[in-house]
């Protein structure tokens, strides 16, 4: 079922082709990051008609969001306009409008645009949003780094005060920047501000003294990067606070006003304010929309309950992968909201689809763990990976062996070899340029 069938195309008629693709059952995907393009790549080389829907003409590259935040690369070298995904797809179609909502009964999904999608399968893959977890002003006077609208605010914001502060201050600093989570996400933004703070200021923006321009990474549990080996964590923070950034753990975000925060040390109660200029939101993420707007009977702790086949939990045949979905892991714990579990479980459902079709039953998914990594900066990065050969064991790397591998690793993950190229040659010249100062890309 899975070996290409683009053949029953050739010498047919344009219409014909149509008539023809609109015979076959139609299946949809919502959703397209990591989990609804790897299900609709597997889809399209079949007897099947896809739609892959999303509320963006492109696909994002999440894991890089954060450089382009801090003006280390293009917004253009992370997002993948996905109608060139359908080029050599004949039988694959993409829909650009917002999912309102599944009408699962029905088998309908409703568009925003007033417009509905009927289906024969459908593949849920819309997601995670922003979690603020009910801070008070979090949501008004702190910015995520979820979208690359996001990533663009804070990037705009971020350097207009950089320039305000440099118009005002001769030899001073700029308003702190408050990073608030300590996962991945929380640690490079921290990491690239430092690194951006200790190159420019002085040099490009030569009335900032680095000295006096705080970066605070603030984490509510005892350490960093939770999943890493305690070592590898121990080292992040290390690092971290070697390059100039203030790691402050064991501290609660209490409330986000404009111009600063209300922390609470965990350990003891007292309470803090910490003046700042801008705070980055990275503590974590919650449901998305679509999964918001689902029956509560089908969600748990903000993401579809899903079978051991990835299909959803009491619905009989629609599936739910990657972020948006609570699928169960080796120990029964769900799977971690990361790329991987999104791609392999995107693939698994839309195999199981085909499986269907052939009237045979679902297999469960197993998940197989590649590894986690992150990057602290130039020559400095941890990572765990999964070596087969070693019977599925961590290898912990950390350093510049670590930084390679992560570099080398987000350059074979981006999709499309013009963003390929891009990245690739940003970092090339970033890396030759280093002593030259920063190279801060602000383009669209
Ligand atoms: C800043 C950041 C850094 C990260 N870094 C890493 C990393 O280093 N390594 C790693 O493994 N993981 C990382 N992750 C996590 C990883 O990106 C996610 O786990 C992964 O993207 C999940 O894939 P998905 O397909 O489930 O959802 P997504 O990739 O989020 O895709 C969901 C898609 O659904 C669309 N959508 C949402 N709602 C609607 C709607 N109502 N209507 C239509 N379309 C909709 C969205 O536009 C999006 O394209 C990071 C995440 C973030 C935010």
């Amino acid at each position: 079922v899975l070996a290409p069938r683009s053949s029953v195309f050739r010498g047919r008629s344009r219409t014909d082709r149509v008539a023809l693709v609109h015979s076959e059952p139609h299946v949809v995907v919502l959703g397209a990051g990591f989990g609804g393009v790897a299900a609709a790549e597997v889809l399209a080389e079949a007897p099947v008609r896809t739609t892959l829907v999303d509320v963006r003409y492109y696909n994002t590259f999440q894991p890089l969001l954060y450089q382009v935040a801090t003006g280390g690369l293009n917004a253009g070298d992370i997002a993948y306009p996905l109608r060139n995904l359908l080029r050599t797809r004949p039988r694959l179609d993409f829909r650009c409008a917002r999912v309102e909502g599944v009408d699962f009964a029905g088998k309908t999904v409703l568009l925003g645009d007033g417009g509905t999608l009927p289906y024969d399968s459908l593949v849920v893959a819309t997601g995670a949003a922003t979690n603020f977890f009910g801070v008070p002003g979090a949501t008004e006077h702190s910015r995520a780094i979820y979208t690359l609208d996001d990533a663009l605010a804070v990037r705009a914001e971020m350097f207009g005060q950089l320039e305000k502060a440099d118009a005002a201050a001769l030899g001073g600093g700029t308003p702190a920047v408050v990073v608030v989570g300590g996962g991945p996400t929380g640690v490079e933004t921290a990491g690239a501000l430092a690194e951006l703070h200790a190159m420019a200021f002085g040099k490009v923006y030569r009335s900032l003294d680095p000295a006096m321009s705080r970066v605070v990474l603030v984490e509510r549990r005892d350490g960093l990067l939770a999943g890493f080996d305690p070592r590898l964590s121990r080292y992040a923070a290390a690092e971290l606070r070697r390059r100039g950034v203030e790691v402050r753990l064991g501290l609660a975000v209490e409330e986000v006003g404009a111009g600063a925060v209300r922390l609470r040390d965990l350990a003891t109660g007292t309470e803090q304010q910490l003046a700042c200029g801008l705070v980055v939101w990275a503590a974590g993420v919650g449901a998305g929309d679509v999964v918001g707007s689902l029956p509560p009977t089908l969600v748990d702790g903000g993401r579809l309950r899903v079978e051991p086949t990835l299909l959803v939990a009491g619905l009989g045949d629609d599936f739910a992968v990657g972020d948006a979905a609570a699928a169960p892991g080796p120990d029964g714990r769900p799977l971690p909201q990361l790329a991987q579990p999104a791609i392999q479980g995107g693939r698994h459902a839309a195999a199981q689809i085909l499986r269907a079709l052939e009237g045979r039953p679902p297999l469960p998914f197993s998940y197989r763990d590649k590894g986690i990594m992150a990057t602290i900066g130039r020559h400095a990065a941890v990572a765990e990976v999964r070596v087969p050969a070693l019977g599925g064991r961590a290898v912990r790397l950390r350093g510049r062996t670590a930084w390679l591998a992560w570099l080398g690793l987000h350059i074979v993950a981006l999709l499309g070899g013009r963003n390929r190229s891009a990245v690739l040659l940003n970092w090339a010249w970033r890396y030759v340029a280093w002593r030259r100062g920063p190279r801060v890309i602000v383009g669209g």
